[in-house]
């Protein structure tokens, strides 16, 4: 059963009034890949009457207020992307399509949904209750940060849409302590996860520089970056403040992440996997299509590339689910009418991180100066596929599966560091879990480019490359490798672009049409070297692209069709043959 989002469904229940109302910019799919659909299971699983609002209309009160007022709080989240990413292309073009949207059509999402849904509860509600945000709009714009769209330094989101709290990162723990805290009218003030707005800094909080001094000094907004980005370990990290106006805003410690059991109960509420009927009347969503029958295995990523915010919303530390949990998942999957007998992906942020951490990390939090992967892998990561493998196995056994796919994308540098079980797993991926074509992302190919991305070195794709057709012919299968590429990313330039092409071309030997333009996503390291021009390791100055036309080029550079490119011979090997 859906929770309630029409007035006839709170009515069918016996409820005078509803606990909380959460809003949300995707539609109501409900399944554990959605984060509105996640924190409403769970408040409701702890006895809390929870309804969704999905992708109310801002212009009327019509939808923001048919399910009544809520006794505890209003929660907000932009969905499950950020608004401006979804609705704008990296060249800034208005996107037609939404994955997430009832019909397909990109319509029901404003742009800074947060905002919003924040203004329409002001505006039409005049509720005296909180306004909570969440997701990863909220997380990643929590304190000052870049945003591409105004090319400016924003102040706190939760400034800017003058609501109460911003529960960051993966909230089930934070919301439900804050649910319970608001019931009993104690002090939420105190929670892990949570940021809040204050009229002083709090004493033993580390104090970021101001907003005003961030917002015009691109060297302050680069201290206060790494300031920010080293404060996100549960086990080391320290609480924040940082004054946004006459007020501060206060961040404390994050949260701790679930034990075992406890993501293992987050993933097994009962989810439905479907859209909710209210919206199902007005177009299916595109995106079940892939994550209706999909299992995540973890959460968190080792990688910390520098255009990815999975470090900042997830955290660093990975953290899994149970071998039961997951099979009994699948059970209930392979009985589920709609079930054709495939699991289109067991993954997670990155596919191979299931089932190891490393000690120091877990004890005394993450290196400050130190990644887990980069330049190399940690010798400290028990990198182990085994665990993964025999899931892998236990999963091929189970009645009514054909076939279960890995969609999520994979690390080749750590199958390489897994001696032990590395090429073992390879060969089981290889063999049985390919839907036709598995996806990697080495990104680029160039040394500085891919240092700046915080990416390995390009040897271990054309390893991997290697490696894959040898086990697919060995195997009979007709299967192949597809590679997902960047251009324009931070110091990246339409030369390093010819070369890329080069090396997909004679490396690879492929045409890759999966090339994504770089877009600064607030709260990255990457929008970080994209604001400043400059790396934030070294200091030194950095070519940004910044140019629309110039950006395309680039990404026009790769496309198949192009001539091919031929390396410049350089001044001295030409003098050397005269
Ligand atoms: S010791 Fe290595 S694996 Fe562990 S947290 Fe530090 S960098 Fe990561």
């Amino acid at each position: 059963m859906f929770l309630p989002t029409t007035p006839a469904e709170v009515r069918e229940r016996g409820w005078q009034r509803l606990d909380i109302i959460l809003v949300t910019g995707d539609s109501y799919i409900d399944s554990p890949h959605i984060g509105a659909a996640v924190i409403g299971r769970v408040l409701s699983n702890a006895g809390y009457r929870v309804g969704i609002i999905a992708q109310p209309d801002i212009r009327s009160d019509s939808d923001i207020l048919r399910l009544g007022l809520p006794r505890l709080f209003w929660g907000i989240t932009a969905g499950s992307v950020d608004s401006m990413v979804a609705n704008y292309t990296a060249l800034g073009k208005r996107r037609q399509k939404d994955d997430y949207t009832p019909g397909g059509e990109n319509n029901r999402r404003p742009d800074r949904a947060v905002i919003a849904y924040a203004n329409l509860i002001r505006r039409y509600a005049k509720s005296t209750v909180p306004i909570v945000l969440g997701g990863i709009e909220a997380s990643l714009r929590r304190i000052s940060h870049y945003d591409a769209w105004t090319n400016r330094i924003r102040r706190s989101i939760l400034f800017d849409a003058r609501a109460d709290i911003l529960v960051y990162g993966m909230g089930e723990q934070t919301v439900l302590a804050l649910a319970a805290a608001l019931d009993e009218q104690t002090d939420y003030r105190t929670l892990r996860g949570l940021c809040y707005i204050a009229p002083q800094p709090i004493t033993d909080y580390l104090i970021l520089p101001a907003h005003l001094t961030v917002a015009g000094d691109p060297q302050a907004f680069t201290q206060m970056f790494h300031v920010f980005y080293r404060n996100n370990d549960p086990v080391s990290a320290s609480g924040l403040c940082q004054q946004q106006d006459t007020r501060w805003l206060v961040q404390n410690p994050p949260a701790f992440p679930p034990t075992t059991e406890e993501l293992d109960a987050v993933y097994e509420l009962p989810y439905t996997h479907a859209q909710h009927p209210f919206y199902e009347t007005q177009g299916s969503v595109r995106a079940l299509d892939t994550i209706r029958f999909a299992l995540t295995t973890h959460r968190g990523c080792y990688g910390e590339c520098h255009f990815c915010a999975i470090a900042v919303h997830q955290g660093r530390r990975v953290y899994g689910r149970s071998e039961g949990s997951l099979i009994r998942e699948a059970r209930r999957m392979a009985a589920h009418p709609q079930f054709k007998g495939i699991i289109s992906d067991l993954g997670g942020p990155t596919a191979n991180m299931y089932g190891f951490e490393c000690a120091h990390k877990l004890e005394k939090g993450a290196c400050p100066q130190k990644r887990c992967l980069y330049p190399k892998v940690c010798p400290h990561l028990p990198v182990d596929h085994g665990h993964l493998r025999r899931l892998m196995q236990k999963m091929r056994r189970i009645p009514g599966i054909r076939k279960i796919f890995v969609a999520s994308g994979l690390r080749p540098d750590l199958i390489f560091a897994d001696r032990k079980s590395g090429d073992l797993y390879l060969e089981e991926l290889i063999r049985h879990h390919v839907s036709g074509q598995l996806k990697i992302a080495p990104e680029h190919s160039e040394p500085h480019v891919l240092a700046r991305m915080g990416k390995p070195a390009i040897e271990a794709c054309t390893l991997f490359r290697q490696r894959f057709y040898q086990i697919t012919h060995a195997a009979g299968l007709d299967q192949f490798l597809s590679y997902y590429l960047m251009a324009a990313y931070p110091g990246c330039t339409q030369q390093d672009m010819q070369r890329l092409r080069h090396y997909t071309r004679t490396k690879l030997q492929a045409a890759p049409e999966q090339i994504q333009i770089f877009t600064p996503t607030p709260s990255t390291y990457g929008a970080l070297m994209y604001h400043t021009e400059q790396d934030p390791f070294d200091d030194m100055p950095l070519f940004v692209e910044k140019d629309r036309r110039k950006k395309l080029r680039q990404k026009e550079e790769i496309l198949p069709g192009r001539t091919p490119f031929k390396p410049v011979r350089k001044a001295w090997s030409r003098k050397k043959k005269n």
